[in-house]
């Protein structure tokens, strides 16, 4: 089996956003790839999976971002990680806007496993 690490590919990342938020029925309209001050692009990311909320952690400088100014609404933090059990991610987080009638907010966070490429959306919350 190859061992080289995944190609970050935030096409994919955007695709994933897109086709997981249209079935959520409030599709997202802004995203963005997250990236440290110290340049690296992969994170250990966690979230809390009732209240909403999310913060990563560069895989490189250790250092913690707030998702969204979120971090302080997690109390049960959760790790996550790849099926392949890996843990670094190359993250993208998105926003959906809502029209004037739905203001209810989505935060989308998705994440590429920096080993096997494997795409997903692993934390979703909303902002009344
Ligand atoms: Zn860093
Ligand atoms: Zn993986």
């Amino acid at each position: 089996m190859l061992t080289l690490p995944a190609m970050h590919d935030p096409a994919a990342l955007s695709n994933e956003l897109h086709k997981y938020s249209e079935l959520r029925g409030c599709a997202v309209t802004a995203w963005d790839s997250l990236t440290c001050p110290c340049g690296n692009e992969t994170f250990t990311l966690f979230s809390d999976e009732i209240r909403g909320g999310a913060g990563a952690v560069c895989s490189a400088c250790d250092e913690p971002q707030s998702l969204f100014d979120s971090a302080d609404l997690m109390q049960d933090v959760e790790q996550h990680c790849c099926s392949c059990e890996h843990d670094h991610l190359y993250v993208m987080t998105a926003v959906a806007c809502p029209d004037a009638i739905d203001l209810v907010r989505w935060r989308y966070i998705a994440g590429q496993c920096a080993e096997c490429a494997l795409v997903g959306v692993y934390v979703d919350w909303s902002v009344v």
